[in-house]
């Protein structure tokens, strides 16, 4: 049996990263950049001010204090967007606005707050404000922001092989990108097995459960950025499964659940090794043994296929172990681990199957240190479980027993507002 590593080597190698598609900005969201962003604009496209205040001479200013004050004539005022028409000549300054271009003649900007602003204001509501007292003396170039200063003509503000997230999405605005070239999303064929299995809308008849799998892993499919396509459900015979296979068609992988175990009507790896490729099946992982991996003939190319256990909460661990790497190769990223924490534990958990466990916890911060506490019975049926966890704690496949008070190593699914970081 493969071990976690070896599994996801075997998996890795077999998959590239998809294609580049142009997307709208906003779409890209979450994507990898297929393209160098280059700037052919200065951002800010001029000199302009960081503060409301006044644009002023500097060397108007020497001396100013508050109890010496310097008065400069107000010839005018400029806001954010327009350009002043005055220029700013000596004994005289411009009213000027956050981001607004810088008038003719000034070298600096001194805000209100070192102005006698305030105080005019207060004294004479109303009235146009014609003479201003400075405060305090303007260094050269005192609040002003120059042209170019976040971004100079010609730069590559963003390169390719970025994962493009807010910041990336703001700066390609900035520099007046409103299409990106990016690494497209991969699209996930979902198919669940099973004879019990019944739609989400349809009554339940006696000795049947609802499809649950295909809405959990769709659901993961979608957090990661990629789009689930909903194939249904598969008998656990081969005309159905056989059928349900051809509808995978395009899609750039092909999640199944279920009928990968020992049972009589697992029959979802043997239809895999006859009609496609087999490339391993079990892992020596807990929850989550019966994984398959293989390719499947799609229209016209080769599909990967990861056959997950049937079992709610294996499907879902394997999923985080195994497919969100892969998907996210798939998508051009670099980085595909988990972000895992040391916690304390608060249980005893005992290891008697030589296999990876990965047993599913609540993990909270206490005191600078995180805490691991089971969330119940790990049997991997049970969902709710894997509602309650936010982490799964890892114990080797060599250590039997690992006591309450010892350090462990926990992959985190979530970093929720419980997770104090
Ligand atoms: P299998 O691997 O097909 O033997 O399934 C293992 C267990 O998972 C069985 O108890 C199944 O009923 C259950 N199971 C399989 N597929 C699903 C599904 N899509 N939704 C909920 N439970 C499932
Ligand atoms: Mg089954």
């Amino acid at each position: 049996m493969l071990s976690v590593e070896e599994a996801l080597d075997k998996i890795l190698n077999e998959l590239d990263p998809l294609e580049e598609e142009s997307a709208p900005i906003l779409e890209s969201l979450g994507q990898v950049l297929a393209e160098d962003i280059k700037s052919d604009i200065n951002v800010p496209p001029l000199d302009n001010s960081a503060m409301d205040g006044y644009a002023v001479r500097s060397e108007d200013t020497t001396g100013a204090s508050e109890k010496t004050p310097v008065f400069l004539r107000v010839i005018g005022t400029v806001m954010a967007g327009s350009i002043s028409q005055q220029e700013v000549m000596p004994g005289t300054a411009v009213r000027i606005m956050t981001g607004a271009p810088v008038p003719a003649g000034a070298n600096s900007v001194i805000q209100f707050e070192n102005t006698d602003d305030e105080k005019r204001k207060e004294s004479a509501p109303g009235q146009p404000l014609t003479r201003a007292g400075i405060f305090s003396e303007a260094s050269l170039g005192l609040n002003i922001r120059k042209a170019g200063e976040n971004i100079a003509r010609g730069t590559v503000v963003l390169k390719k092989g970025t994962v493009i997230r807010a910041a990336e999405i703001g700066l390609m605005a900035s520099v007046g990108y409103s299409h990106v070239k990016a690494i497209r999303r991969p699209v996930v064929a979902i198919l669940s097995t099973g004879n019990e299995l019944v739609e989400v809308d349809k009554p339940l008849p006696e000795g049947k459960i609802h499809d649950s799998n295909a809405y959990s892993i769709a659901s993961l499919v979608k957090r990661h950025g990629c789009v689930p396509r909903m194939l249904g459900i598969a008998r656990d015979d081969e005309e159905s499964l056989v059928s349900k296979l051809k509808q995978v068609q395009d899609a750039d992988m092909l999640l199944t659940t279920g009928g990968v175990s020992m049972g009589d009507y697992d029959i979802v790896k043997d239809i895999i090794t006859r009609d496609g490729e087999m490339v391993f099946w079990k892992v020596r992982v807990k929850p989550g043994k019966p994984l398959a991996f293989g390719k499947i003939k799609g229209k016209d190319k080769s599909i990967p296929h990861l056959g997950l256990p049937g079992n709610a909460v294996s499907c879902m661990v394997s999923f985080e172990l195994f497919v969100r790497p892969a998907l996210l190769k798939m998508m051009g990223k670099k980085n595909f681990a988990k972000p895992t924490v040391e916690a304390i534990l608060e249980d005893t958990v005992k290891n008697d199957a030589g296999r990876r466990l990965y047993d599913r916890a609540i993990i909270e911060k206490r005191n600078g240190h995180y805490y691991a506490r089971l969330t119940g019975s790990q049997s991997s049926g049970i969902l709710a479980s894997m509602g309650l966890a936010n982490g799964l704690v890892l114990i080797p496949e060599d250590t039997k027993i690992v006591n309450k008070g010892e350090t462990v190593q926990v992959l985190m699914l979530d970093w929720n507002e419980e997770v104090n970081i």
